[in-house]
């Protein structure tokens, strides 16, 4: 099996409502993602998957829905309404579920899942230099659904 990865970071504030801590306010994270393939074979080129069509896609993606935006919970009525007034601020919503980072690794890795199939093996993201989660599939459950976790942007 060969394996490879790719690193994309994005800046971007969430909560975590109901949390008893101070991540139940809002704040910000530099977060670095690690996006990581998985073959059994190399292509006509010597490659797994073309790193640079990896990135870019990823990259826009990343860049227009959660990079200077406010990753909340979709039931996080108070500061939905609140930001939403606000004509610059970008928000991403997580159906029903909080913006942990959990949720953040699994959501990047439907998205990559999506536009590149199942030669996606897990998702790592960095929330701080010393904390990450990481999401990868049951070997049973090779193609996730959207779940629960499909957020959407929303314009304000
Ligand atoms: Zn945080």
């Amino acid at each position: 099996m060969y394996r490879a990865r790719i690193e994309l970071t994005f800046d971007a504030a969430h909560r975590l409502l109901g949390y008893d801590g101070k991540c139940a306010s809002a704040h910000g994270h530099t977060f670095r993602a690690e996006v990581i393939i998985a073959t059994r074979e190399l292509d006509n080129l010597g490659l797994t998957l073309d790193f640079r069509d990896l990135k870019r896609h990823l990259r826009a993606w990343v860049d227009e829905h959660w990079d200077h935006a406010f990753l909340l919970n979709d039931r996080d009525t108070q500061l939905v309404s609140a930001l939403g007034s606000v004509s610059e601020c970008k928000l991403y919503l997580f159906r029903d579920t909080n913006p942990s980072v959990e949720a953040v690794a699994h959501e990047l890795f439907v998205e990559a899942r999506r536009q590149f199939g199942t030669v996606i093996e897990k998702v790592r993201v960095w929330e701080t230099p010393t904390q990450y989660a990481e999401y990868e599939p049951d070997a049973i459950e090779d193609t996730p659904s959207a779940g629960p976790l499909t957020g959407r942007r929303v314009s304000t």
